[in-house]
């Protein structure tokens, strides 16, 4: 079957009256979003393009922005990065305070709240306008010079953003974060705000599909080795308590957001993103992992 009938099969066997769970509310901007949105965009390693639904429509990426600001912080760090955070899956829910208090205020990983949380202050340490930066990435790599901010997201959130206040006094208090927790909670909400696409995203995401490297233009931006670690952290960290179920049923390193979307990738094969803002109760997109285990079942290509 082409790679369109398969989409356009995964379209018309899911719907969003088939599951039960609920749009986020505890960021007030994103309780608006309308839940029956539902699009993918899969983009091949052979140029192959192909989409269904809602594909092009910008939404929030909430977490997904963790895989641009570590892809940042490592071109930045290098190997000293790991003493900052840790690289073990959590089996903790996103927003978990519990497991710094036994170390030291290191988290984890780079993926839970806590670790974006430690490599915004080492953006904020190590850039002069980390906001102008990463924004700068994420619109060449997804060659979409009109994506950006969602100030009324960014500052929503930070109404109600109590949890990541507290994890970063916590870590502060543990000598685990060095500038100023407001500046560091601004930058956080901001990159949680980004507004993309499934397209936008399927194409930033293509450089941990082709090593490195754009596939329109060749430029380098990343080293092999540091996309081999990134889709690592993605297989075994990006959807936090859920991590092992998305690789039982789907079989790819993804990163989730609580806006809906879900991006994934195949090394040499395609990277694909998703969006439906129906979230499970650990914060992952229902419909969009029901859509990915389906592309992957029907396609033949998970990494496994
Ligand atoms: N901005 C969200 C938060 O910090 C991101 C969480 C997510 O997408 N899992 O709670």
């Amino acid at each position: 079957m082409s790679y369109q009938k398969i989409l356009n099969t995964i379209e018309q066997d899911l719907s969003y009256k088939d599951v039960y769970g609920e749009v986020a509310s505890y960021i007030p901007e994103l309780a608006k979003i309308d839940p029956k949105k539902f699009g993918m965009f899969l983009y091949c390693v052979n140029k192959g393009k192909f989409e269904f639904g809602d594909s092009r429509e910008k939404f929030s990426i909430q977490s997904i922005s963790k895989v641009f600001t570590l892809s940042l912080a490592m071109k930045l760090l290098g190997e000293d990065l790991w003493e900052r955070v840790h690289v073990e899956p959590s089996g903790d829910p996103f927003n978990s305070l519990t497991q710094l208090e036994y170390e030291n205020g290191i988290p984890r990983n780079p993926f839970i709240n806590s670790g974006a949380l430690v490599i915004a202050d080492i953006l904020v340490s190590n850039l002069k306008d980390p906001k102008a930066d990463l924004l700068e990435l994420v619109r060449k790599i997804s060659g979409n010079p009109n994506i950006d901010y969602d100030t009324t997201v960014a500052t929503s959130e930070k109404s109600t953003g109590y949890r990541n206040y507290a994890l970063v006094y916590y870590m502060k208090a543990l000598g685990n974060i060095k500038n100023d927790v407001e500046t560091i909670v601004d930058f956080y909400f901001h990159q949680c705000s980004l507004s993309m696409s499934c397209e936008d995203l399927a194409k930033a995401f293509m450089i941990f599909a082709n090593q490195g490297k754009m596939l329109e233009t060749g430029e380098k931006i990343l080293t092999p080795k540091k996309v081999k670690r990134i889709n690592s952290l993605m297989q075994t960290c990006g959807f936090y308590d859920e991590a092992g179920e998305f690789s039982f049923e789907v079989g790819l390193p993804g990163k989730s957001g609580v806006g809906g979307g879900i991006v994934a990738i195949h090394p040499e094969q395609y990277s694909v993103a998703v969006w439906s803002p129906i979230l499970n109760k650990k914060g992952n997109s229902e419909l969009g992992m029901a859509a990915l285990e389906k592309l992957t079942t029907m396609t033949g290509l998970s990494i496994f």
